[in-house]
């Protein structure tokens, strides 16, 4: 970009053609949100605003953020926040970038949540907080339990939850799994989105999720080991009849029926997401009711 005069229109259109010579996802799209970002303004405002001329410090501001999203940072980290079930959460490199895939774990585990009655959830590595914090958020009766090994993450989800207004219903703890859960609590849905991707498989990853924490990706040789864990360790946690909700890796769905069945759970399934490839899988505790 020179000293020429760029209005948005210009600026987007040049940015969103660099970005897909580079082979950035999205290219339109990032391009627009990088610059509502800049000019603090909506992505409708910047279509009723084609026209606008930004100024030198403007510019330069988005130039700085193409450079970083160019060397493979996500647009996530760059602008802050990412949306997740029509919610609004700030996220940092301290957490892995909630996924649309996600959201399909959350449309599942409120099947089990009543909405008029008081119901218990516990969400296992949980990051920025977008799942238990859209499960709580749903469902107003609902308490929730989010743990996370990381103290990072736990700070990311603590701030998500009193920023979304539901800090006095969602209980952030830190400690690896089931470790911080208080003895007695048993509850009706246990959730993770656990890291899963097999350690060989990591360095292979495109060069943006290799930005984000390893230690939310990382599940060991088969990407199974947190995941094994989780399984084993929420048979003691659920109540009879509460229900595990994975989410798992594409190539995992035998692996998972294997695994869930051998620890004990019934009603053993796995869905597809919208590619029609596994992503879910969930075990029903065995006993009454
Ligand atoms: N879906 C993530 C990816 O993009 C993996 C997340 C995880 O390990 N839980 O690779």
């Amino acid at each position: 970009m020179t000293d020429e005069v760029w209005t948005v229109r210009k600026v987007l259109g040049w940015t969103a053609g660099h970005f897909e010579k580079s082979t950035v996802d999205s290219p339109r799209l990032t391009a627009e949100i990088l610059l509502t970002h800049v000019l603090n303004t909506s992505r409708v405002k910047l279509y009723t605003d084609l026209d606008r001329p930004l100024q030198k410090t403007e510019l330069a501001a988005y130039r700085a953020l193409i450079t970083k999203r160019l060397e493979g940072q996500p647009t996530a980290y760059l602008t802050g926040y990412r949306e997740f079930y029509g919610r609004r959460f700030a996220v940092d490199a301290r957490v892995l970038v909630p996924r649309p895939e996600t959201e399909l774990l959350v449309e599942a585990a409120l099947k089990v949540l009543p909405k008029d009655a008081p119901s218990r959830a516990l969400d296992l590595c949980t990051g920025s907080g977008c799942v238990a914090l859209s499960l709580a958020l749903e469902r107003p009766k609902a308490s929730v339990w989010a743990v996370d090994v990381s103290p990072g993450a736990c700070a990311v989800a603590k701030a998500n939850a009193e920023a979304l207004g539901a800090g006095g219903r969602v209980t952030v703890l830190e400690g690896d799994l089931f470790a911080p859960v208080p003895e007695g609590a048993r509850f009706d849905l246990v959730t993770a989105n656990a890291p899963y991707v097999k350690t060989g498989e990591l360095a292979g990853l495109q060069k943006e999720v290799r930005q984000e924490p390893t230690l939310a990706l990382d599940g060991g040789p088969d990407g199974l080991d947190v995941i094994r864990r989780i399984a084993d360790g929420a048979l003691a946690r659920l109540k009879p009849g509460g229900l595990l909700a994975l989410e798992i890796g594409d190539d995992q769905g035998e692996a998972m029926v294997t695994l869930l069945t051998r620890a004990g759970y019934r009603d053993v399934r796995v869905d597809v997401d919208l590619a029609r490839l596994p992503r879910l899988a969930f075990g029903t505790a065995p006993g009454a009711p």
